[in-house]
């Protein structure tokens, strides 16, 4: 036991911090191989809708919601001149309902006026919709067009790259931008994604499972988190 106490500090202090960033990238894709957005979606719009309703929800919650809300209100068109109490109604158990119904609409509102109908595929452009800050437009442009634009910062991503050392920031555009410097480009929302897998499964926000940790040995908190 003391050996491999021993062996751990090692490890994690003869590394850099991009070093450590690209082994636990290593480390994250072969436990979760097949990580994917969580959200289920069919168009660009409803991923845009289903990412604004997951602020402060969970994936799980927000897939229960969706499939009435897009039976009703497929695409942009539609949600812009939605009835907006029955859009709240629709969207009421995602939690904030009525700052995400108003945000949804003016969203689309704007897609269908200034964007032909279609969601922008550039970030400057995304951040100009209603509702949208760079957490929502980096999973829109990752998961619908294939763009690493930048890397996603949620709950899960920002509590395990601080627990990890990553980063010392508590603001998400800081942090993500620390993990830009750390993290090649093509594989940012790969980090992401498998990090909300890490997150859900074993590093959780109030009692971490540092034992069945395959990160331990790179981690600076390890068994050092009490709930
Ligand atoms: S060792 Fe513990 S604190 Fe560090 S990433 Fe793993 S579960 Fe989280």
């Amino acid at each position: 036991m003391g050996t491999k106490i021993v062996s751990v500090s090692t490890t994690r202090k003869s590394l850099s911090n991009k070093q450590r960033a690209l082994e636990i990238l290593v480390r994250l894709k072969r436990l979760y191989p097949d990580a994917t957005c969580s959200l289920n979606y069919s168009t660009p719009v409803q991923l845009l809708v289903a990412t604004i309703l997951s602020a402060q929800c969970t994936d799980e919650r927000v897939n229960k919601v969706t499939p009435a809300l897009f039976a009703r209100f497929p695409d942009a068109a539609t949600l812009a001149i939605a009835d907006l109490v029955e859009l709240e109604n629709l969207v009421r158990s995602t939690g904030f309902y009525r700052n995400k119904a108003k945000n949804i609409q003016a969203a689309c509102r704007m897609i269908v006026t200034e964007f032909d109908s279609v969601v922008p595929n550039q970030m400057a452009q995304l951040l100009q919709l209603p509702g949208v800050a760079r957490k929502t437009a980096n999973v829109v442009l990752a998961h619908a067009y294939g763009i690493n634009a930048g890397v996603t910062v949620d709950t899960h991503v920002k509590r395990l790259s601080q627990r990890l050392g990553l980063t010392q920031h508590p603001d998400p555009v800081r942090i993500e931008k620390d993990l830009m410097g750390l993290l090649p480009q093509p594989d940012w929302e790969n980090w992401s994604i498998r990090l909300i897998y890490h997150g859900r499964a074993i590093c959780k926000a109030r009692s971490p499972a540092c034992e069945a940790c395959q990160l331990a040995d790179l981690c600076p908190t390890a068994n050092k988190i009490r709930a």
